[in-house]
Order: structure tokens, then C-alpha cells, then sequence
């Protein structure tokens, strides 16, 4: 976990799996393979296996550790619903963000049609939480728009949209039960254009369906140039949070201690290989 995130939207980053592959255009200049790419083969390293995909149950019981309440990015370096992430290690990630109720989690996938699915049946334990929020990515018509009906489908008490990189006009897009979009142009080397009409359309949809509207950045190749503000202001608005009382120590200690024991088994390790 990262105690703190320079991503604009949340405080922290927490990741229990590491790693992902590609599956849409938004993950064209994916910042996480970049990322982890650099440090392939350092010894030692979180990422000496690159970008591969693998779980870290090291990791999963974290937040419980984490005494002052905060927004969490789950898996900023993979996507939890990766088609080779056991349902049981998804189960056992959800498990700790409905026990560190204190915290606010926002779960983001490209992976929407096994959100959906999961969300339905094994996960529905956890959809009514409203300190979980459950988003897509939208960044095209083709493969972003069709995405928000999948969560749209769901029980999930906070629905959200991250519209980044948004790579063209989305067009009329259905609002109902989202609680929050995101809209972001790419940034970095090689970062494809955004342009302003598409985001005065996501905002202006927002205003009429009364969604909270957080602009992250335009991009571009620098993106400290181009900044953050639409129309002469910025946009950071959210949806409203949960506040939930923090565990007590021990209880804390003795429920990660015993998430670390039971997702240690031999099974769970046979996947990292
Ligand atoms: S789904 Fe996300 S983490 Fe995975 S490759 Fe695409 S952008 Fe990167």
C-alpha cells in the first residue's frame, strides 16, 4: 500500500494484486505497465516481475492496519477483475474493505462483465456498502460506453465512471444510478488529444442528471502545462461519504492476522508462480 497517492481523486493506493494485460484502447500508454516494467528484474523490487500478472497476499490485510480514515484506490496497478484473479482471492480483497469499514474504497475496472457478474451472486454481500464504490472505465463508445449498463446492472450502492483517457465524444450517455464520473485526457509521451467540446458534454450531462463532476487533468505530453480547470474553475466534486468508526487495535491486529493465515494456503501461493 502507498500511504499516499499524487493521484488527484484519492489518498492512498492499496494492491493486493499486481500486474494486468491489456484489453481496450484506454490501455494503450497504461502508466501502471510503464511503472512496473522499469523495475523487471530488479531483485528485490515489488515489481521485479514487471507487469506480470500476480496476487500479493502479503498485502490483502493492509487496510486494517491503516488507522486514520482514508479513500483508497484499489489496485492501481492491476484490475481486480482480471480474468486470472481467483473468485476467491476477489472474495477475500472485498472481505477487508467491508471490515475496514472506515476507510472509503473505490474499486475501478475495465473488466465489467465479471463485476457485474460477481456483484450478483458471490460479492452481493458487499454491493450495498456504501464505503465501496464501484466503478468502469469509459474511455471510447466502442468498448467504455457499453461498460456503465454492465454496472448499471448491479445492487451497487455507489456506481461510479472514470472517463479517462477520454479518447472522443461519448456521445448521450445513460446517468441513471451513477453516483460520480471522473473525466481525464492522457497524459505523457505519445498521450493522444482530448478535446474540450467532449468534456463540456460529460459535464453538462452530469449537471442535468445532478452527478458529481470531478475534472482530473487535460494531459498532454505535460501535463503540469495544460492543468486542471474547465471553463476558468476547477471540478472536485464527490459523491458523499460514509463515516464508520475505527476498530479497535486488537481487533484490528487479530482479524488481519487471521486474513494473512488463510490466504497463505498453498493454493492461493500456486497462483503466484
Ligand atoms: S486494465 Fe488498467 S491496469 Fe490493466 S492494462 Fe488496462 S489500463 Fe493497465
Amino acid at each position: 500500500m502507498s500511504a499516499n497517492s499524487s493521484i488527484e481523486w484519492t489518498d492512498a493506493t492499496w494492491n493486493p494484486v499486481r500486474g494486468c494485460t491489456k484489453i481496450s484502447p484506454g490501455c494503450k500508454h497504461c502508466y501502471a505497465e510503464t511503472f512496473a516494467e522499469r523495475f523487471r528484474g530488479v531483485k528485490g523490487h515489488p515489481y521485479e516481475q514487471g507487469f506480470d500478472l500476480r496476487l500479493v497476499p502479503e498485502k490483502l490485510a493492509e487496510p486494517l492496519r491503516w488507522r486514520t480514515p482514508k479513500m483508497i484506490f484499489v489496485n492501481s496497478m492491476s484490475d481486480l477483475f482480471h480474468e486470472e484473479v481467483p473468485d476467491d482471492y476477489i472474495v477475500a480483497v472485498t472481505r477487508v474493505m467491508v471490515a475496514a469499514n472506515w476507510h472509503t474504497y473505490q474499486v475501478l475496472t475495465k473488466r465489467s462483465r465479471r463485476l457485474r457478474n460477481l456483484l450478483n451472486s458471490t460479492l452481493s454481500f458487499a454491493a450495498a456498502q456504501p464505503h465501496i464504490w464501484w466503478g468502469v472505465s469509459v474511455e471510447d463508445r466502442k468498448h467504455g460506453v457499453p461498460r456503465i449498463e454492465d454496472l448499471q446492472n448491479t445492487d451497487a450502492a455507489v456506481r461510479f465512471l472514470s472517463v479517462e483517457p477520454l479518447l472522443e465524444d461519448l456521445g448521450k450517455l445513460n446517468l441513471n444510478g451513477i453516483s460520480w464520473v471522473i473525466v481525464g485526457g492522457e497524459s505523457g509521451p505519445g498521450a493522444r488529444p482530448m478535446k474540450k467540446e467532449w468534456v463540456v458534454s460529460v459535464r453538462n450531462l452530469c449537471r442535468h442528471a445532478s452527478v458529481p463532476f470531478f475534472f482530473k487533468q487535460w494531459g498532454g505530453v505535460r501535463k503540469a502545462t495544460s492543468g486542471r480547470k474547465l471553463d476558468g474553475r476547477t471540478y472536485d466534486e464527490f459523491p458523499r461519504r460514509v463515516r464508520h468508526p475505527v476498530l479497535a487495535t486488537n481487533e484490528c491486529l487479530s482479524l488481519a492476522a487471521s486474513i494473512e493465515v488463510a490466504f497463505r494456503r498453498v493454493d492461493l501461493v500456486e497462483c503466484l508462480v
